[in-house]
């Protein structure tokens, strides 16, 4: 039996996955999960998808069931907030009174959305999407709701706008750029989901930021954007974007650049501080470069990845990248890594060209000369462990022929 005490900050899908990942590999001693929030830990995805819909139970979304902590002897705290992390004396001050001291620490707070602080941002009817509580609210609203503007094209923005045209709601989306999740995905796919969407109905202002939310006695009534055009609206939701909630590392003194730095043992600037998920920039020794990935599959095995590393096994965490998203009737997964706009072409492998609202079925690579750097399948399925093996022979220095990286009849196995 270990008399040591591991403590865990952030109560949702990274933190709890170590918590698991300890019990699972052995740990004897105290486990104690610090989160912020009242509800089990839960994952965020259908948070603006099968949950947003209506679809989903909520239960559907949490990591373990309720019960799953005392079972395994996991102390969690639910609605603890941490104040302070003070490194000397290895301690943890809650809000609004208690301290916990620890052996090792692991950092799990992931990210908080940025808020719009403008005229009219604090109007009734001006929504964000992290939490439970806050789809709860925008499904509500979907409901009722006549007219709704999506601020920001990026990933939130376009699945809430895909949920509000499913609920029938009348969507305009605004955005500054040119295209949706165009910084990420590049002209090419970025044209893809913009017809995908319009198809479906939405309304898209591109090129323009927001001047002002308009209010009616204390309540969203509509949009005002810089360029003089206006629209109305019952309902705001606002997806700018998020930023790593590095309060508290900040605080103790840890290192920090554009998240908590890690290295590819997820160990911070503290030997006995670890950080994992959303709120860790961390060293990939398999692409070379520190990273912050804010999404789903980093928390899932980030989290696992942490927890041997505080049992001290010398695993390093190298994932190829992996996100994915659904809308409408489109779900696609994305693997590798593009600096945004540092790619040569993308290379379609079946017609990516949507036609009336039908989500089409293809994959996009990324390239740079004949090298993979990333790949999408969109409605085509299990192919992502050859994408994966393809981006890896990529940075290996292996090439590919571009024909048949195109030609569906050629098996992506073929090409590694
Ligand atoms: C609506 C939505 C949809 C998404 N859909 C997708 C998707 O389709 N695909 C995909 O790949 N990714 C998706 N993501 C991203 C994915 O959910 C995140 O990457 C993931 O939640 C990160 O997990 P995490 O545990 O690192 O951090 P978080 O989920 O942010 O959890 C951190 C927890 O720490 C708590 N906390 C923070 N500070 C403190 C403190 N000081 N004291 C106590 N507790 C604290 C917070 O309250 C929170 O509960 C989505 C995210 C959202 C919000």
């Amino acid at each position: 039996m270990s008399n040591e005490t591991f403590v865990i900050v952030g109560a949702s899908l990274a933190g709890s996955k170590a918590a698991e990942t300890l019990r699972a590999e052995g740990f004897t001693g105290r486990v104690v999960l610090i989160g912020e929030e009242t509800e089990p830990p839960y994952e965020r995805p259908p948070l603006s998808k099968g949950y947003l819909l209506g679809a989903d139970a909520r239960e559907k979304a949490y990591v373990h069931e309720p019960q799953w902590y005392a079972e395994n002897d996991i102390e969690w705290l639910a609605g603890s907030l941490a104040v302070e992390l003070d490194l000397a004396a290895k301690t943890i001050t809650l809000h609004p009174t208690d301290t916990v001291g620890y052996d090792k620490l692991l950092l799990a707070t992931g990210s908080r959305v940025r808020t719009l602080n403008g005229p009219g941002s604090d109007l009734q009817g001006v929504r964000y999407l992290r939490t439970l509580d806050q789809s709860d609210a925008l499904l509500e609203g979907f409901r009722k709701a006549g007219h709704v503007v999506v601020i920001g094209a990026g990933w939130i923005g376009l699945e809430t706008a895909a949920a509000a045209r499913q609920h029938g709601c009348a969507v305009t989306v605004v955005e500054m750029d040119s295209l949706p999740l165009r910084r990420v995905m590049g002209d090419e796919v970025a044209t893809v989901y913009r017809d995908l969407h319009a198809a479906h109905g939405v309304d898209f202002r591109f090129g323009a930021g927001l001047r002002e939310i308009l209010g009616t006695e204390g309540a969203v009534s509509g949009v005002a954007l810089d360029d003089g055009w206006e629209v109305a609206a019952d309902l705001v939701v606002v997806g700018v974007g998020i930023r790593p909630a590095v309060e508290l590392a900040q605080g103790a003194g840890l290192e920090i650049d554009n998240g908590i730095v890690t290295d590819e043992y997820l160990r911070t600037s503290d030997p006995s501080v670890f950080a994992c998920g959303d709120v860790a920039s961390s060293y990939n020794p398999l692409l070379g470069t520190r990273l912050r990935v804010e999404h789903w599959a980093n928390a899932l095995n980030g989290g696992p990845a942490a927890a041997r590393s505080m049992l001290g096994k010398n695993e390093p965490y190298s994932p190829v990248p992996y996100f994915f998203s659904d809308q409408y009737d489109l779900g696609m997964e994305y693997t590798g890594w593009v600096t945004p706009g540092d790619y040569d072409q993308v290379v379609f492998r079946g017609e990516h060209a949507v036609v009336e609202a039908a989500a089409p079925e293809f994959v996009a690579f990324w390239v740079r000369g004949e090298t993979v750097l990333a790949g999408m399948n969109a409605n085509v399925w299990d192919v992502t462990e050859n994408i994966s093996a393809l981006v890896k022979a990529g940075l290996a220095g292996k090439t590919v022929d571009l024909d048949a990286l195109a030609d569906p009849e050629v098996p992506l196995t073929d090409l590694l």
